[in-house]
């Protein structure tokens, strides 16, 4: 059987090896997994409570309309339900958005390193994909889309896909570029800017926008959050998007009914009211970024100030190698060549000893290898 183009050259997403295989294949008893921006801290414990009290619920079917979790989120969020909706994890929604506005002969407009998910959803769809290249410091260059956008009508760019902070870049657009962006593509009615804020909760830079400030002036803006990151929900897929009504309603249509499980319901409901264990997440992130920078710094390697729970650092040598090496020695990190970085690797915030367990590593493994290429960071 035939299939297009488009779907043979998909290659497979490359999560984050998972634990139990690296201890299986190295006979290892310790392994720390910095490799997926997850919660060094788990889940909530009241996001955990909830879900053993839901347990007996569990012949059910699950609320299609997850009315009690879409409640609370209007009011953390202070918007209407009419504007919010939920994917089976923020990748579902990317996925729905390209399965609802792209066909064949349509494209995504995207950024060079932008998160993968939007260039894999839009292959599938069978969608071409156009990309900016990113500005010298390595963040989305907003004018550059708006430029690309307006000046190639044909290609029929329908979603302009950016993630603010980037993954896996860590860096993120200002206050001024992204309301010139708005100015130029906001408010039409032949293309939606899709606005990935997985990482919003860890941003610390007051120049960082946030997307909910513009929803309502920009009838084609969507933001996407997750409750994969801060909120430690990443094994329950849970993400909400925020549009105008007729984006909801369209994607509710669209959606499967039962996408959002019981579990992650609850968990999330519970999730979001665990103020306590929000701010300890952000500051072990922030402690936890800042040994980062300093010890990268100390081993003269060059990284991207992030403003999310991860650091892109630059090995200067073949990445692959370090991974490996770090691999065998129980420290599970995560390779970026198919983003266009060979020589770097990004790492994730964990626990005090487990960031400290990673640098130790890191080092030992550094010492024997020299450096063989010039850094790529600036
Ligand atoms: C981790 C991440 C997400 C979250 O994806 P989920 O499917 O909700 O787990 C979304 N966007 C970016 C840029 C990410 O890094």
């Amino acid at each position: 059987m035939k299939v297009d183009l488009e779907i043979l050259r998909l290659a497979p997403y490359q999560a984050g090896k998972p634990i139990s295989e690296t201890k299986r294949e190295y006979n290892l008893s310790r392994v720390v997994k910095l490799a997926s921006n997850e919660n060094p801290l788990g889940p909530s414990p009241k996001a955990m409570q909830a879900i053993r009290d839901a347990l007996p619920t569990l012949s059910l079917y699950p609320d299609p309309a997850a009315h009690t979790l879409i409640s609370k989120l209007e009011k953390l969020w202070n918007f209407p339900r009419a504007q919010i909706s939920l994917g089976n994890g923020s990748d579902e929604l990317i996925d729905q958005l390209c399965r609802i506005y792209l066909t064949p002969g349509d494209a995504i407009l995207t950024s060079v390193a932008a998160f993968q998910a939007y260039e894999l959803s839009a292959m599938a769809s069978r969608a071409q994909v156009c990309k900016t290249p990113l500005t010298k410091d390595f963040r989305f260059d907003l004018p550059a889309h708006a430029e690309f956008f307006l000046k190639n009508p044909d290609k029929k760019i329908k979603l302009i896909f950016l993630a603010n902070p980037n993954n896996p870049t860590g860096t993120f657009f200002g206050k001024k570029e992204w309301e010139d962006f708005l100015k130029a593509v906001g408010n039409r009615d032949d293309v939606l800017i899709v606005l990935d804020e997985a990482y919003t909760e860890f941003v610390e830079n007051k120049d960082c926008i946030s997307g909910f400030d513009y929803i309502n002036q920009y009838s084609n803006l969507i933001v996407l959050r997750t409750f994969s990151k801060i909120f430690g929900l990443a094994g329950l897929r849970l993400g909400a998007m925020i549009a105008n009504p007729e984006v909801t309603d369209i994607y509710n249509r669209v959606r499967k009914p039962f996408n959002i499980n019981e579990l992650a319901q609850v968990a999330a409901a519970a999730a979001i009211e665990d103020l306590e264990f929000i701010k300890k997440t952000q500051r072990l992130t922030a402690e936890g970024l800042k040994y980062f920078h300093q010890e990268l710094t100390a081993l003269n390697l060059k990284f991207l100030p992030s403003q999310t729970n991860f650091v892109l650092f630059d090995t200067e040598r073949d990445a692959k190698t370090v991974y490996q090496k770090m691999l065998e020695q129980g420290v599970i990190l995560r390779l970026v060549l198919n983003y266009g970085f060979p020589t770097c690797l990004r790492l994730s915030v964990g626990l005090k000893d487990e960031n400290e367990f990673a640098i130790a590593v890191l080092k030992k493994v550094l010492s024997q290898y020299p450096k063989e290429f010039p850094p790529c960071f600036v």
